[in-house]
């Protein structure tokens, strides 16, 4: 960890205008980064990206959220 670190300090010197706002950027980068491996995992396993129960083959949510999904669509449409 501490090598990958150096390594990204060595690449590429950001500048920012203050503290407060490289703090904000590289958090940001780092929860966008985590939400997406999160969601990718989850696909590639066949889990609901949702909850944690098994998704339905070709999609990447489970039986419950889908039908709250298509329920929500249906309303949406009807209005
Ligand atoms: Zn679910």
């Amino acid at each position: 960890m501490s090598t990958m670190l150096k390594k990204l300090f060595r690449r590429k010197k950001k500048i920012y205008p203050n503290r407060f706002l490289k703090h904000y950027y590289s958090n940001q980068k780092k929860v966008l980064k985590e939400r997406k491996s999160k969601y990718d995992n989850k696909r590639k396993k066949g889990i609901c990206v949702r909850c944690d129960r098994q998704a339905i083959k070709g999609i990447v949510l489970c039986e419950y959220h889908k039908k709250q999904r298509d329920k929500y669509n249906k309303k949406a449409r009807n209005g």
